[in-house]
C-alpha cells in the first residue's frame, strides 16, 4: 500500500479510498497503491466484494501530467485495470466531483460504477494532443456505441452524471450518502462479475462512422490525434479487445511524447499557473457582486455580456441614448438567440435581466463594486469619465480601465485614489474571447490585483498580467508580428500567400485578413499621430498608408488587403494591391524575391520570440509562458504549438541565436536583438 491509497472493512466489502488532493490525480504512487489494495482484496477470503472510491471532493479528477513528460514507472494503468478484470470477484466504482481521463477509464474496467448526482465523467485526453490510454477508446464504445464515442472522445466531453446513467456508462445514481450506497450497491452484485470487456462489440455503418467523424475533424481541428482516436474507437469493430486495447497503448505512447502534447502540456501548466496565486495573500481581496460598465459599445456590452452570464449584476452606462438603446438591444439578442437555440431556458433568461439595468444617470454607479470603463479610446474622454467615476463610484469600488494603448497610470493619477486602478484589458468579442490583461499600474494595490484575478476567473476567462506599459502584452507582440508580415510584403510576398501561410500553421486568420476585419483606418491614426516621434533612419513600410490613402480601410469599405464584393464571406485577392506593393519595393529599390510558407512562418515566430524577450527585459511581462498564455487565448496562435516561448525553448539558445542574427539582417534598421535568455527563465511550474 501507498501513502496515497486507504482500505478498511465494512464487513466483507474492502473500501478502497484515494487520497492524492487536490484532484486525486492517478499518480505513480496511486497506481502502484490500488494494484497493491486488488491483490490484498484477492487474496482474502473474507471478502467478497470491493469498492474504489475518492477521498476529499472528486474521484480520481485526471492523471498526473507531470508524469507524461517522462518514461511512465510501472505499474501502468492498463496493468491495474486488468488486475480488476482478473480479479474473480466483483470490485465497484463509486464516483463524486470527477471522473476524467485516466480515473474515468479505471471506472469503465470495474464491474459497475454509481455516482453521487452532480459528477462528471469524461475522456479529455484529446485536448492534450494524445488519445485515451488504458483503454477508453476500447471498452466505451462497447457501452454506448462507435457513434457517440466519437463525439465523446473526440471532443473530450464532459458528461453529467444523468446523461451518463441514461446512456448505461453509470449503473446506478444517488443523491447523498455515497459509500454507504456503494456498499449496499456492491452486497447486491456479489458473485456477478460483469466485465465491459466481455460486452460484445458494437457495429456502426459506413455513413454514420463518416459523419461523426468528419464533425469530430471539424471541432479537432484536424488534429493527428483526434484522426488516431478515431482509428481506435473504429478498430473496435475488426479487432480482439486485447489486440484494440493493445494498438491503443502503442498509439498513446507515441503520441504521448510528440511535439503537439508537449506544446499542449505546456500551455496546460502555464495557464493554470496563473491562478495559483490566488489566495496566497495576506492582503484580503474584495468581493465583487455588482458590476458597472461605462460605454455601450462593442465592448461595453460584450462585457456586460461576460458579466452577466457569470451571476454578476451588471448596470450599463452610455452618455449617448441611442448608444445606450444599441447595446442594451445587442445584449437581449444575444440572449434571446441562446433561448431560441435551446441553449439556455426562458426561465433563467428572465432571472438573468433582472440582474441588468441600464442608465445614463452618473449617480447609479453608486452601489458597484467595480467599474469598468469601455469608452473611446481617447485620454481626453478617458480623463473626464474618470472624473465622473470618481466623483459617483464607492470610494472603496474598484475602478478598471478597458483602454487598448492608453497610459493607464496617466488616468489614475487624476483620480483621487490610484491604488484602487487597473487595467482590464478584454478582446473582442467580450464575450467570446478567453483572454484579459489585467494591467498593473504603478500605484493599484495587491489586493485589487488579487480581486481582478478572482473576477477573471469566474468569468471563465485566462487571465494574463501585465505592467502598464504601450500595447500591454499582446498587442506589442502583434504588432512586431503584423510589421514583420509587412517586410514580407514589401520583400516579395503578396498577403494572401502570407495569410495562407500562416492558416497552414494554424493561425485562426492570417494578419492580413485579421487587417481588413477590424480596419485599417484605426492603425493607420495611430501611426499617424505617432509621425513625428518616429526614427526617419527605421524601416517603415508604407504600403498600409498607400491602401489607406486609396480608401481602402477594409471589409467596412469593400476593400482593403482584399477586395470584397457584395455578399463575398471572404476576401478575394485583388490585382491593384498587388500593384501597390509592386510599387512600394520598386521605390525602394527593393528586388522581389518567392518565399516560401515555412520562411514566412519562421519570419513570424522569430519576431514574436524576439519582442518576447524584450517584454521580459522590460519586465513588462513577470513570467514568460504568459506570453504564450496571451498568443493562444486573444490572438488565434494554434494550441497545438505551444506558443513562441514553448518553440524556442525546443529550438534551443544556439540555433535561436542564429536565426535571429537573420532576422535581425531581413528586418533591417529599426530591428532590435533581444536579450534572448528571458525566453528560457523558468519559474518552478514546469
Ligand atoms: P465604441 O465606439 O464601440 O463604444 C464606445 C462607447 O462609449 C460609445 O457607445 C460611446 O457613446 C460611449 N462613450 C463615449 N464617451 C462617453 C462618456 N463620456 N460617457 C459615457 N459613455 C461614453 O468603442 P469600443 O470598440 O467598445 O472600445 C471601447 C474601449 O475598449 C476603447 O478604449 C478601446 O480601445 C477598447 N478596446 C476595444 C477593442 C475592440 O476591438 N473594439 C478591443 C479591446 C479594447
Amino acid at each position: 500500500m501507498t501513502s496515497k491509497i486507504q482500505i478498511h472493512h465494512e464487513a466483507d466489502v474492502m473500501v478502497i479510498t484515494v487520497n492524492n488532493p487536490p484532484i486525486n490525480a492517478g499518480s505513480t504512487e496511486v497506481r502502484k497503491g490500488l494494484l497493491d489494495a486488488i491483490h490484498l482484496f484477492q487474496d482474502d477470503a473474507n471478502l467478497a466484494a470491493a469498492i474504489i472510491i475518492g477521498g476529499g471532493s472528486t474521484f480520481i479528477a485526471g492523471s498526473d501530467i507531470k508524469e507524461f513528460s517522462q518514461p511512465l514507472a510501472e505499474p501502468h494503468l492498463p496493468s491495474v485495470i486488468a488486475a480488476i478484470e482478473d480479479c474473480p470477484k466483483v470490485v465497484i466504482c463509486a464516483l463524486h466531483g470527477a471522473a476524467l481521463g485516466g480515473g474515468f477509464e479505471l471506472a469503465l474496467g470495474c464491474d459497475a460504477r454509481i455516482a453521487l448526482e452532480g459528477t462528471v465523467v469524461g475522456l479529455p485526453e484529446v485536448t492534450l494532443g494524445i488519445i485515451p490510454g488504458a483503454g477508453g477508446t476500447q471498452r466505451l464504445p462497447r457501452l454506448i456505441g462507435i457513434e457517440k464515442s466519437i463525439e465523446f472522445i473526440c471532443g473530450g466531453v464532459r458528461i453529467k452524471a444523468v446523461e451518463a446513467l441514461k446512456l448505461g456508462i453509470i449503473d446506478k445514481l444517488v443523491t447523498e450518502d455515497l459509500l454507504a450506497n456503494a456498499v449496499i450497491y456492491a452486497r447486491s452484485l456479489i458473485g456477478k462479475k460483469s466485465r465491459i470487456r466481455d460486452i460484445a462489440a458494437p457495429h456502426a455503418e459506413a455513413d454514420v462512422i463518416l459523419a461523426a467523424s468528419q464533425k469530430a475533424l471539424k471541432v479537432g481541428k484536424q488534429r493527428p490525434n483526434v484522426h488516431q482516436a478515431i482509428k481506435m474507437i473504429t478498430n473496435v469493430m475488426t479487432m480482439s479487445i486485447d489486440q484494440g486495447l493493445a494498438t491503443e497503448r502503442e498509439v498513446f505512447q507515441t503520441l504521448r511524447v510528440g511535439t503537439e502534447a508537449k506544446a499542449l502540456r505546456h500551455q496546460f501548466f502555464a495557464e493554470r499557473k496563473l491562478f495559483k496565486a490566488l489566495g496566497n495573500k495576506e492582503s484580503k481581496p474584495k468581493d465583487l457582486k455588482r458590476i458597472a460598465i461605462i460605454g455601450a459599445g462593442t465592448m461595453g456590452s460584450g462585457i456586460a455580456i461576460a458579466c452577466l452570464s457569470a451571476g454578476y449584476s451588471v448596470l450599463m452606462l452610455d452618455q449617448n441614448e441611442t448608444a445606450l438603446q444599441n447595446g442594451v438591444k445587442k445584449i437581449s439578442d444575444f440572449y434571446d438567440a441562446r433561448v431560441a437555440g435551446g441553449k439556455m431556458a426562458a426561465d433563467n433568461l428572465t432571472t438573468l435581466l433582472n440582474r441588468f439595468t441600464s442608465s445614463s444617470e452618473w449617480s447609479d454607479i453608486a452601489s458597484a463594486d467595480l467599474v469598468i470603463e469601455a469608452v473611446f479610446e481617447d485620454m481626453q474622454v478617458k480623463h473626464a469619465v474618470f472624473e465622473q467615476i470618481d466623483t459617483h463610484a464607492n470610494p472603496q469600488a474598484l475602478l478598471a480601465s478597458n483602454t487598448s494603448y492608453l497610459d493607464i497610470d496617466a488616468i489614475a493619477a487624476k483620480t483621487k485614489n490610484p491604488s484602487r486602478v487597473f487595467g482590464l484589458h478584454f478582446f473582442s468579442p467580450a464575450q467570446v474571447m478567453k483572454l484579459i490583461e489585467i494591467v498593473r499600474c504603478k500605484a493599484s494595490d495587491p489586493s485589487v490585483i488579487e480581486a481582478a484575478l478572482q473576477f477573471t476567473k469566474r468569468l471563465g476567462k485566462t487571465p494574463v498580467i501585465s505592467a502598464n506599459a504601450f500595447g500591454f502584452i499582446g498587442n506589442r507582440i502583434y504588432n512586431a508580428y503584423r510589421r514583420q508580415c509587412e517586410f514580407m510584403l514589401e520583400e516579395g510576398a503578396y498577403p494572401e500567400q502570407i495569410d495562407q501561410a500562416l492558416e497552414g500553421y494554424g493561425f485562426a486568420m492570417g494578419p492580413f485578413a485579421v487587417a481588413d476585419m477590424s480596419g485599417l483606418d484605426i492603425a493607420w491614426a495611430m501611426r499617424k499621430s505617432l509621425a513625428a516621434t518616429r526614427n526617419p533612419d527605421h524601416r517603415y513600410v508604407s504600403i498600409p498608408d498607400a491602401l489607406c490613402l486609396a480608401g481602402r480601410f477594409g471589409r467596412k469599405t469593400g476593400s482593403g488587403y482584399y477586395l470584397y464584393p457584395q455578399g463575398a464571406k471572404s476576401g478575394v485577392v485583388d490585382p491593384v494591391v498587388k500593384g501597390v506593393i509592386d510599387e512600394a519595393s520598386a521605390a525602394k529599390g527593393i528586388t522581389r524575391r518567392s518565399f516560401t510558407a515555412q520562411e514566412i512562418v519562421q519570419r513570424v515566430l522569430l519576431a514574436m520570440m524576439n519582442e518576447i524577450a524584450h517584454l521580459v527585459s522590460e519586465k513588462v511581462v513577470g513570467d514568460v509562458t504568459d506570453c504564450d498564455v496571451a498568443l493562444v487565448n486573444g490572438y488565434g496562435f494554434p494550441r497545438w504549438c505551444g506558443g513562441p516561448v514553448f518553440i524556442a525553448r525546443e529550438m534551443g539558445m544556439e540555433k535561436l541565436r542564429s536565426e535571429m542574427d537573420a532576422l535581425a539582417k531581413w528586418s533591417g534598421p529599426g530591428f532590435v536583438k533581444a536579450e534572448l535568455s528571458g525566453l528560457f527563465e523558468t519559474h518552478g511550474s514546469e
